[in-house]
């Protein structure tokens, strides 16, 4: 499996926001490469038997400093061996806004081809299955028109008083995923799985990236 930071450097040549973030393979090198980032930070494990990384209680968020996320990291080693799990290395980022979390995917249907797919993301996916999915290449009105059909479309214009997103970059980033040129082209190369994109009114950013090999 390609580790999320590479995928969220593939994702990031495309154009689609992602976290600053630094890998290094343990707490020293931690407490020195993320020095440059700025907190709040999150750290993440990565490696075998880390798909689903809350699960392993591989992902900590709200980090002061640095040194705090290369403690994390001391921490999350232990949790990880207590389970039998070795993480190849950490990940340390920028800690996103608070906003919605949407689902964005990239996925290939075996009679359709190529479908995009966007819903409410995080825990949300499987409790809602409030999606809406699209054959490849998109346009800009097709994109506005999948967000509007969602159930979940009033928490993007602003409910009971909350902000509403940044919709019209949420459209883009369908686009750019699924339009003309985009990354959908290059799906012989696997099926890409953005959970969650966090909208907010800034703007939106993926925070986790999968890629399942083709
Ligand atoms: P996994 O899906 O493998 O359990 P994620 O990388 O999606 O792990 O992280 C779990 C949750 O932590 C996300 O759904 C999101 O709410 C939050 N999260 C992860 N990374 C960030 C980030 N950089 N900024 C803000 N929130 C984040
Ligand atoms: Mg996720």
């Amino acid at each position: 499996m390609i580790p999320e930071h590479e995928v969220k450097a593939r994702l990031r040549d495309f154009g689609v926001a992602v976290p600053r973030g630094v890998t290094a393979d343990g707490p020293p090198g931690i407490a020195e490469a993320a020095q440059g980032l700025t907190p709040p930070l999150v750290l993440k494990a990565h490696g075998p038997g880390l798909v689903h990384k809350s699960d392993a209680g591989a992902v900590r968020l709200g980090l002061a400093s640095a040194a705090d996320a290369a403690g994390a990291a001391a921490e999350m080693r232990e949790r990880l061996a207590a389970q039998g799990i070795t993480p190849e290395g950490f990940l340390v980022e920028e800690q996103a806004p608070p906003g919605v979390e949407l689902i964005v995917g990239l996925v290939r249907d075996a009679g359709f081809g190529p479908v995009v797919l966007t819903g409410l993301g995080g825990v949300w996916t499987e409790v809602m299955r409030d999606t809406a999915l699209r054959l490849c290449p998109i346009g800009e009105a097709d994109a506005r028109e999948m967000l509007a059909s969602l159930r979940g479309w009033a928490l993007l214009t602003g409910y009971r008083g909350a902000p509403a997103v940044d919709v019209e970059a949420l459209v883009k980033l369908l686009v750019r995923l699924a339009g003309h040129g985009g990354l959908w082209e290059e799906l012989d190369l696997g099926e890409f799985e953005l959970n969650p994109v966090i909208a907010s009114p800034g703007g939106v950013i993926a925070v986790d990236a999968r890629h399942l090999p083709a």
